[in-house]
């Protein structure tokens, strides 16, 4: 049986009847009593099959009743058919005292034990409809009641009324099951759940929504509560230690919440932008966060736009743009960064900034940087062979490198146009590098041994240690586009860019700045001995066709002096 038909089975109903429609139910009973009597009077007396029909008020009575009721309504019964009613009416035959009264007893019997029966069947009925909405082990309301209080508020909604939902994580509470055993940690669930309504009176229930989650709703008036002021109560709340298994113990809570209405008419969904409020809070390192739907990667749009890729990649509707690299030291362009592109039949052109993000979470990543690696190469091999010699760049995620897969794709697809490794440059980003260091780096030694580039992206952002930049095999640093932008205007920046510039070089790599938009930062740049320029100033990205008749345009900008090679370090030694 699904949980909705359950739920339907065990919903309250005239078993339980409650109010005035007890003293309806008793009415009936009495009137059914008296025309189950009449009727086995007119029918000829109690030597006929009628007088069983004495047994459904008694019955009835004993259901809604109870105990108590089933033998009332048997005594009267046995007395409505006892002494006054003649066994055969036309012959004035009447019972005999043991006649009458054995039956009374009978119905006694019948509708004790039936109201009995009645009383057990509805505690049961009880029971499961509370074990329905209620967690066993901490016996708070559950997920499923929290959805259920959550229907009726949706609806009224429209009424302007504030309601925030607030799931509060206990991160500690696998270590303290763990210590403690689990007897401990779900009493302490109930503590931490008592203090919560303690922190907010206006919370009357708290949800145990899943192992180390509880939930709340607190009602607002009108914007007087600010979701923050309120998660701070609660966090203040939760400092003090909570005795437990004869120790004091930290309680460890995040907090998120979600305004009713982000729930766009569904409860589950509520519950779950709380959660993902309080996720996207702790990837930011703090401990509460308010859910922001124009910040939320799973929302519908996105989750849409992740369904369609696979169907957008064999439509041919992703397409590549390329960004051309001034080369500071001789004027000339002599590399393109291929961008992907999304030409959506109905949201026009999809920004990579978009999508990338959620495909590099899903297994999506694999088919989108198969798909760009193969055209990227594809169109240098075209270009080549028309007498454009451009080196490629092409952005791939980290995750593409745990296996040696896109490596062999890559291998293959230039094997196939005869296209010699070292023109092919991949870049990955400093955070992606950062997130897991060490595995990273051993992923990114397979690049190098391949004969192919690698540039650090996005460089700056990352936080790389020395001590790592030193250890990552790439041969490019991108400088990222926040420091360019600013080191005309800023003198710390300034020098930033210069010294990472001149460090780089130290290591042995060349230098690229991102996002140069002006001349001025162009010569700034090639004063300080940076190798390659790219940015809007040089050229936006373009389509194939385009950037060709750019090229032979040829009239790009070029720096007031180009870059001199500044040989500050005895080139590294490879082994
Ligand atoms: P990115 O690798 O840092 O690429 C440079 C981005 O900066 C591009 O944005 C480019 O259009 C933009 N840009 C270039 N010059 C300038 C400038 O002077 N000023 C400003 N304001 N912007 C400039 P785009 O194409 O939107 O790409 C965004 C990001 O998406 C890329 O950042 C890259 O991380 C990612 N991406 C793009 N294509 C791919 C791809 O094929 N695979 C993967 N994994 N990621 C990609
Ligand atoms: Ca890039
Ligand atoms: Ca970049």
């Amino acid at each position: 049986m699904d949980t909705t038909s359950m739920e339907k089975l065990l919903a309250p109903g005239w078993v339980e009847a409650a109010g005035h429609r007890r003293w309806w139910l008793a009415a009936v009973v009495v009137v059914l009593l008296l025309a189950a009597a009449g009727l086995v009077y007119a029918t000829g007396g109690t030597r006929y099959a009628y007088l069983h029909l004495m047994y459904v008020p008694i019955i009835l009575a004993a259901v809604v009743f109870g105990v108590r009721g089933g033998i009332l309504a048997g005594l009267v019964a046995g007395l409505l058919v006892g002494p006054f009613m003649p066994i055969h009416v036309e012959s004035g035959l009447q019972q005999s005292l043991v006649n009458w009264l054995s039956r009374m007893a009978a119905f006694v019997g019948i509708g004790a034990f039936a109201g009995w029966l009645a009383g057990r069947l509805l505690r049961e009925v009880r029971r499961l409809r509370w074990a329905m909405t209620h967690d066993m082990d901490t016996g708070l309301a559950n997920r499923r009641a929290l959805s259920q209080d959550l229907r009726p508020l949706l609806v009224s909604e429209a009424d302007g009324q504030g309601v925030y939902l607030m799931v509060l994580r206990l991160e500690n509470l696998t270590e303290i099951l763990n210590t403690l055993g689990y007897p401990v940690g779900n009493s302490l669930l109930r503590n931490v759940a008592q203090r919560l309504r303690d922190s907010l009176p206006q919370v009357t229930r708290v949800y145990h929504v899943s192992g180390n989650r509880l939930a709340a709703l607190i009602p607002v008036e009108g914007d007087t509560s600010h979701p923050g002021v309120l998660a701070e109560q609660v966090l203040r709340a939760m400092r003090t230690s909570f005795p437990a298994g004869g120790l004091n113990v930290h309680a460890a809570v995040s907090v998120g919440m979600a305004h009713l209405h982000d729930a766009e008419g569904d409860p589950d969904a509520l519950i779950r932008r709380a959660d993902i409020a309080l996720y996207s809070g702790q990837h930011r390192g703090m401990r509460y966060a308010l859910y922001d739907i124009h910040t939320d990667r799973t929302s519908r749009a996105n989750l849409a736009l992740m369904g369609e890729l696979l169907g957008a990649i064999r439509d041919n509707h992703l397409q590549l743009h390329y960004q051309p690299k001034l080369n500071l030291r001789t004027g000339e362009i002599d590399g393109v960064e291929a961008l992907v592109r999304w030409r959506h039949p109905s949201r026009g052109m999809v920004p990579p900034g978009d999508f990338i993000g959620n495909v590099e979470n899903t297994d999506l990543i694999s088919p989108l940087s198969r798909w760009v690696v193969e055209e990227a190469i594809a169109q240098q091999a075209r270009w080549q062979a028309a007498g454009f010699c451009l080196d490629m760049a092409v952005n791939v995620s980290v995750k593409n490198l745990h296996n040696e897969w896109l490596l062999g794709v890559i291998d293959e697809t230039l094997k196939a146009h005869g296209l010699a490794p070292d023109t092919l440059q991949l870049e990955v980003t400093e955070s992606a590098i950062m997130e897991d260091a060490d595995t990273v780096i051993d992923c990114l030694r397979g690049v190098r041994s391949r004969g192919m580039g690698l540039s650090i992206d996005d460089f700056g952002t990352g936080y790389s240690s020395l001590s790592y930049l030193h250890e990552i095999p790439a041969d490019t640093v991108k400088i990222d586009r926040s420091f360019v932008s600013r080191m005309l205007e800023n003198r710390r920046i300034g020098r930033i860019v210069e010294s990472t510039i001149a460090l780089s070089h130290y290591l042995n790599m060349q230098v690229v700045a991102e996002g140069v938009e002006s001349q001025a930062e162009l010569d700034a740049l090639a004063a300080h001995g940076c190798d390659t320029a790219q940015g809007f100033f040089v050229a936006r990205p373009m389509e194939a066709r385009a950037l060709e008749q750019w090229l032979q345009a040829a009239a790009w900008p070029r720096p007031a002096n180009l870059a001199r090679v500044q040989q500050v370090w005895t080139p590294r030694v490879e082994s």
